[in-house]
C-alpha cells in the first residue's frame, strides 16, 4: 500500500492564536484537513504557496486563518487580498473568515462582487475592511477607483485560479498582481495546474514558493452512489426524464458541457413539464440570484448548469447529480459529483454514456480511485411503479393526516350520481395525478448496439448477474447481443412479439 498513515494535526497544537483556536472549535473543526495541514505553517512563516487541491478540502481556512492571525487590527489598511471567480465564492468566503476572526475586535472582512452598487460597496470600504474577498473584475474597479488600495497589503491569494482564469480573468488578475507596491506574501490555489496558471506563478510567485498538492484520492466522497448508463446517441434528454421520474428526486443538478446544451436541455425539460432552470456564465448577477433563489426555495426542482456557472453553488440538499455530458476534464466529475452527498446526506450521480465515452468512465475510476456502477435505464414500467408509489405515500399521507370532512360529501354525491366506485374514482385520481408518465420513448429504445467495448459489457453483465447463471450462460454460449436483452437483463424471448407487446401498452398508458 502507497498510503502513508500520517499523523493528524489538531488546531490546538498548530501555534495558533487562542482566540482563532475558540472560534474553529466552535465550528467543529478539530483535526486539519490535508491542506491546511500543510499550508497553514507556510502561510504564517511567510512563505509564497502553490496549492493544489480540489473543491471541498477546507481551502478558505488553510489560507484565512493565517490571514486573519497576521492582521493587525489597529491598522485600518487593507492587508490581505482574496481573489475568486464567482460572487458566491465571495460571500461565502468572507462570511467563513468573519467566523474565523470573530474574537478578534477591530478585524474587518469585506465581500466586493459584481452586481451589487459599486457606491454602496465604497462606502464600506471607507469603514476600512482589513481582508477584502472578491472576483477580480469589481476589485479592478476599485482600484481604479481607488476605494481599494494596496499600499498595506501583506497578503495576496488567489483562490481557484484556474476557474478564475476560465472565467476571462486573466488580464484583471495579471492587472491587479502587477499594482502591488510592496513586499507581500502570494498563495494560489487551484484544482488544476494548466500552463497559463504555472505561467503566472512563475510571474507573481518567489522562486522559493511551496508546492504543496492533495492527492486526489482523499477527495471521493463515499457516500455518493455513483451509475453510468450506455445509451444510444439521441437518447440522451428521454433517459434523463426516466432517471427524474423513477428517482423524483428533490434536487436535481444537471451538467452539460456547453451553455448552448444547457439552454436546449432546460426547454426541452421546461417543455416535458418538468421545472428546471439554467445557470450558465452569460446570465447578469440578478438572473444568477433570481435562478439560485428558485432551486433554494424549491420552486425549481432541476437545475441545468455548466462547469463554470457552477462552482458558486452552495446548496445542501441536491440529490441527484446528472452527468448529460460527461465531462471533458475527469477533474470536473470529482466537482460535479461533490455536489451531492453533502452534509452526511446520500446522494446518486448518474453519467450518461455514449459509444466509446465508456473509456472516460474506466478513466475516472482509475484517477479517483472509485467504481462507478453500470445501470440499465429504468423500465417504463418501474418507473410507473415508482412514480404511483410516490403519488401514494403522499396521499395516504394525507388521509391519516388531515382533515377530509369537507371532501367526503362531495366525493359521496358523485359516485351516488355517476354509480362509481371508490376504486375506480381513486384509480382516476392517480391516472391524473401522474400525467404523462414516460419520455416518448420505448424501454428497447435504450439499449445500445455498441460494437463499443464489448467485453467490458460482458464483464459489467457477468459481474451484475453472478447469480443468475442461466442469463449468463445464455449470453455467452448463444452470443446473444444487447438487443436480445430486456433492460433487467434477462433474456427476451420470442423477440418480436415481445417488442409489440411493449410498444403498444406504453402507447395504451399515453
Ligand atoms: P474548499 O474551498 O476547498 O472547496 P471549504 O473551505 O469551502 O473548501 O470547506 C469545505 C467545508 O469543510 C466547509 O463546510 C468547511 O466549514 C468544512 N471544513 C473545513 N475545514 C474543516 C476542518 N478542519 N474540520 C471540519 N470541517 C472543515
Ligand atoms: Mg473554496
Amino acid at each position: 500500500m502507497d498510503i502513508e498513515k500520517t499523523v493528524d494535526i489538531k488546531y490546538e497544537d498548530a501555534n495558533l492564536d487562542e482566540r482563532i483556536i475558540r472560534a474553529v472549535s466552535e465550528l467543529g473543526y478539530e483535526v486539519m484537513t490535508p491542506i491546511q495541514k500543510e499550508a497553514v505553517p507556510v502561510m504564517l512563516n511567510g512563505s509564497d504557496l502553490i496549492g493544489q487541491a480540489q473543491t471541498g478540502t477546507g481551502k478558505t481556512a488553510a489560507f484565512g486563518i493565517p490571514i486573519v492571525q497576521k492582521t493587525d487590527p489597529s491598522s485600518e489598511k487593507t492587508q490581505a487580498l482574496i481573489l475568486c471567480p464567482t460572487r458566491e465564492l465571495a460571500i461565502q468566503g468572507a462570511e467563513e473568515i468573519r467566523k474565523y476572526a470573530r474574537y478578534y475586535s477591530g478585524i474587518r472582512v469585506l465581500p466586493i462582487y459584481g452586481g451589487q452598487d459599486i457606491n454602496k460597496q465604497i462606502r464600506s470600504l471607507r469603514g476600512n475592511a482589513q481582508i477584502v474577498v472578491g472576483t477580480p473584475g469589481r476589485v479592478m474597479d476599485h482600484l481604479r477607483r481607488h476605494t481599494i488600495k494596496l499600499d498595506a497589503l501583506k497578503v495576496m491569494v488567489l483562490d481557484e485560479a484556474d476557474e478564475m482564469l476560465d472565467m476571462g480573468f486573466r488580464d484583471d488578475i495579471v492587472s491587479i498582481l502587477s499594482d502591488i507596491p510592496g513586499e507581500h506574501q502570494t498563495a494560489l490555489f487551484s484544482a488544476t495546474m494548466p500552463k497559463p496558471i504555472l505561467q503566472i506563478t512563475k510571474d507573481f510567485l518567489k522562486e522559493d514558493a511551496v508546492f504543496v498538492k492533495i492527492p486526489s484520492k482523499e477527495l471521493t466522497i463515499p457516500l455518493v452512489r455513483q451509475y453510468y448508463y450506455e445509451i444510444p446517441k439521441g437518447m440522451k434528454t428521454d433517459a434523463v426524464s426516466r432517471l427524474l421520474d423513477y428517482y423524483n428526486p428533490a434536487r436535481t443538478l444537471i451538467f452539460t458541457n456547453t451553455k448552448r446544451m444547457a439552454d436546449e436541455l432546460t426547454e426541452e425539460l421546461t417543455g416535458r413539464g418538468y421545472f428546471a432552470d439554467t445557470l450558465h456564465g452569460d446570465l447578469t448577477q440578478q438572473q444568477r440570484d433570481h435562478v439560485m433563489l428558485g432551486f433554494r426555495s424549491g420552486g425549481t426542482e432541476i437545475l441545468i448548469a455548466t462547469d463554470v456557472a457552477a462552482r458558486g453553488i452552495d446548496v445542501d440538499d441536491v440529490e441527484a447529480v446528472i452527468n448529460y455530458d460527461i465531462p471533458e476534464d475527469i477533474e470536473y466529475y470529482v466537482h460535479r459529483i461533490g455536489r451531492t452527498g453533502r452534509a452526511g446526506k446520500k446522494g446518486r450521480a448518474h453519467t450518461l454514456v455514449v459509444g466509446r465515452e465508456i473509456y472516460k468512465i474506466r478513466d475516472i475510476e482509475k484517477y479517483c480511485h472509485t467504481r462507478i456502477e453500470l445501470r440499465r435505464i429504468p423500465a417504463y414500467e418501474d418507473v410507473k411503479a415508482s412514480k404511483a408509489d410516490s403519488i401514494l405515500d403522499q396521499v395516504i399521507g394525507i388521509a391519516s393526516g388531515e382533515d377530509l370532512s369537507d371532501m367526503i360529501p362531495i366525493i359521496e354525491n358523485r359516485m351516488y350520481d355517476c354509480e362509481i366506485t371508490s376504486l375506480d374514482l381513486a384509480a382516476a385520481f392517480l391516472k391524473k395525478a401522474m400525467g404523462n408518465t414516460g419520455s416518448g420513448a420505448a424501454d428497447e429504445d435504450f439499449i445500445t448496439y455498441g460494437s463499443v467495448d464489448r467485453k467490458t459489457r460482458k464483464k459489467a453483465y457477468s459481474e451484475k448477474h453472478k447469480k443468475d447463471a442461466h442469463a449468463f450462460s445464455g449470453f455467452n454460449k448463444k452470443k446473444i447481443r444487447s438487443r436480445d436483452l430486456n433492460l433487467d437483463g434477462s433474456v427476451k424471448t420470442g423477440k418480436k412479439k415481445d417488442k409489440n407487446k411493449n410498444r403498444s401498452r406504453y402507447k395504451k398508458g399515453k
